[in-house]
């Protein structure tokens, strides 16, 4: 859990532009989180996505201080296929990729080298790879990735824990990692199981048989807007997951900087 005691957190927002200035020489890697404001059924407010992944980057921060700086989260991903229930808001997929290059660029021209967009949000990958490759290809930086925070996590822990079948959005997982990131958006006496349609058990299975895209909208297979059973969540398993992919990512962060010298650390 967050200790304050631990270090600080380093944050682009809070900082003057002379702080900015003064801790250039210190950061090593930038993380960029993307979400998403969107429908998490009745189980979590809107902010989910762009909650999970600013705290994920906060705690990563907060382990390697001073070395990795936080951007501020973009406030909107790609989420069409949620837009038949209220409140989810949606830009178009080129229009996420380039506020992603234009933000990579601005950073750039201060000096920072190296960044890591990290998504809590499955609509926005695609687009994310995109923002990937051209900001590879038209900006000179010294490392640019993208990732999904939860795919750190170590995947034995869902065994632990029992959880199988169909999760991924407002689900045990999604729920669990709220409570552990931020309890006060669960929506503790609204939780309910995923309301599948025959879609659900059907067609989608022999899709993800054979690696088949449709760009079904969520409520076509679900019709509460949630995956698997929320009821099933718990601060022990959303601790758990969320540990092991904070320790892993930190780790990782070494491999990136070993991987991207700069200029004068060759
Ligand atoms: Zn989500």
């Amino acid at each position: 859990m967050d200790d304050p005691q631990i270090s600080p957190d380093l944050i682009l927002a809070n900082l003057s532009w002379p702080e900015v200035r003064d801790i250039l020489d210190q950061v090593d890697l930038v993380l960029l989180p993307v979400g998403s404001n969107e429908q998490h059924g009745p189980n979590l407010a809107l902010s989910m996505d762009i909650v999970g992944a600013f705290e994920f980057c906060r705690h990563v921060s907060r382990r390697l201080y001073p070395r990795v700086l936080v951007a501020p989260p973009m406030p909107w991903g790609v989420s069409f296929h949620h837009m038949n229930f209220p409140g989810t808001i949606t830009l178009a997929s080129d229009t996420f990729t380039q506020v992603l290059v234009e933000v990579v660029a601005s950073l750039r021209a201060h000096g920072f080298q190296r960044f890591m967009i990290v998504n809590g949000h499955g609509g926005n990958i695609n687009a994310m790879a995109t923002a990937c490759a051209r900001i590879h290809e038209e900006i000179d930086v010294a490392f640019i990735g993208a990732a999904t925070y939860f795919s750190f996590a170590d995947r034995e822990i869902n065994e632990q824990f029992g959880i199988t079948g169909q999760i991924g959005h407002a689900c045990e997982m999604e729920v669990s990692t709220a409570l552990y990131f931020a309890p006060h958006i669960v929506k503790t006496n609204a939780l309910a199981a995923g309301d599948m349609t025959d879609l659900t058990f059907g067609f989608r299975k022999q899709m993800a048989r054979y690696g088949v895209t449709v760009p079904f909208r969520f409520d076509e297979y679900t019709r509460n807007g949630a995956l698997g059973d929320a009821r099933n969540a718990s601060l022990a398993y959303g601790t758990a997951l969320m540990e092991s992919a904070i320790a892993n990512f930190v780790e990782f962060v070494d491999e990136i900087i070993t991987v991207s010298p700069l200029e004068g650390e060759l």
